[in-house]
């Protein structure tokens, strides 16, 4: 935990898990100043703690912050407290194949007021949780076309608390249509593959893998994503960051040129979607085996992940 008063960070302390007392007044719960990140820490055979790529998790939580008038987590600050938080909590991590710790930092606003202004008092928290083999099931996706998550000029490419508050109800009714998750369009057209919910999206066209680009502000940069594009392009593979047309995209799924379709994210690394709704159609996608370009690049970021191979990219924090 640190505290932000009078212009700077202090107070930093380890404290056992337990519940926040907020005054009803809180500027966090009335005007939603708070952002976050996700990451995770593993364990080698040798026992030690193995944290991916915590440096792009601080700077981001870093560029989301500034996006809420919320104030920059120092660097130093940010990773000594990682990292003597990771030292009490190793011990949670089972050394087992596929197990590891997820870790949730995050800044909210503590100010008592019910004007609407920057807070001028802030917490940083992080906290852990042990996570368990993440058997990622195929999900089936529903590409949205009335709703919105994140239009241009707004706070789409920040992780901040309100744009996941404002993307469950159009989850929800994808959910009760039957789909696990929805493919979100641009606000403007719906007629561009943005991302899910909690995921960024890639399809494996022919031989060409393509993503959104992050630089229309609507769309988080995920931590994956940029693992993934890096080792894609070092193994060869074409990758082509523009938006996706709706329409190209079922011309692929009716001609059967989409070869694969996945999610990137730090729960799951890679998810696998099976199926895709797209303007009233259901399409299955091809099954896929271990060759597929999908697997390999799951299977290449868990070695590197569980440091069983070298770390070429400087990706591990110990
Ligand atoms: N997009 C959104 C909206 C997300 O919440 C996440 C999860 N952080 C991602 C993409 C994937 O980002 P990352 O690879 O850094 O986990």
């Amino acid at each position: 935990v640190a505290e932000y008063e009078n212009g700077s960070w202090g107070n930093f302390r380890i404290e056992p898990y337990a519940p926040l007392q907020l005054n009803p007044a809180n500027a966090t719960l009335h005007y939603g100043q708070s952002v976050f990140e996700g990451m995770k820490a593993y364990k080698n055979t040798a026992g030690e703690v193995l944290i991916f790529r915590a440096d792009a998790n601080q700077q981001r939580l870093n560029e989301s912050a500034r996006r809420m008038c919320i104030p920059e987590v120092p660097e130093e600050i940010f990773m000594e407290g990682l990292k003597t938080l990771i030292q009490v909590d190793a011990d949670w991590i089972p050394n087992k194949p596929g197990y590891s710790l997820y870790i949730r930092p995050f800044v909210f606003a503590t100010d008592d007021y019910l004007g609407i202004r920057p807070s001028e008092k802030y917490k940083f928290i992080i906290f852990t949780c042990p996570v368990g083999n993440y058997y990622a099931k195929p999900v089936s996706v529903k590409v949205e076309s009335k709703y919105t998550r994140a239009a241009e000029g707004g706070t789409g490419s920040a992780k901040a608390a309100g744009n996941y508050a404002g993307s469950l109800y159009p989850a929800l009714l994808a959910q009760k249509e039957g789909f696990d998750q929805l493919l979100w369009t641009d606000g403007k057209s719906h007629q561009h593959i943005e991302e899910s919910g909690t995921m960024n999206v890639m399809f494996i066209i022919n031989d060409t893998l393509i993503t959104a680009p992050t630089t229309t502000g609507t769309i988080l940069k995920g931590i994956t994503r940029d693992s993934v594009l890096t080792l894609a392009r070092e193994m060869g593979v074409k990758v082509e960051e523009r938006f996706l047309r709706v329409t190209e995209l079922e011309d692929a799924l009716v001609s059967g040129t989409l070869k694969e379709a996945f999610g990137t994210g730090t729960a799951a690394t890679i998810a696998h979607i099976a199926k895709i709704h797209v303007n009233g159609n259901d399409y299955e996608l091809p099954e896929i085996d271990q060759s597929a370009f999908s697997n390999q690049v799951l299977d290449k970021l868990d070695q590197i992940k569980y440091g069983k191979t070298e770390d070429n990219h400087g990706w591990i924090i110990k």
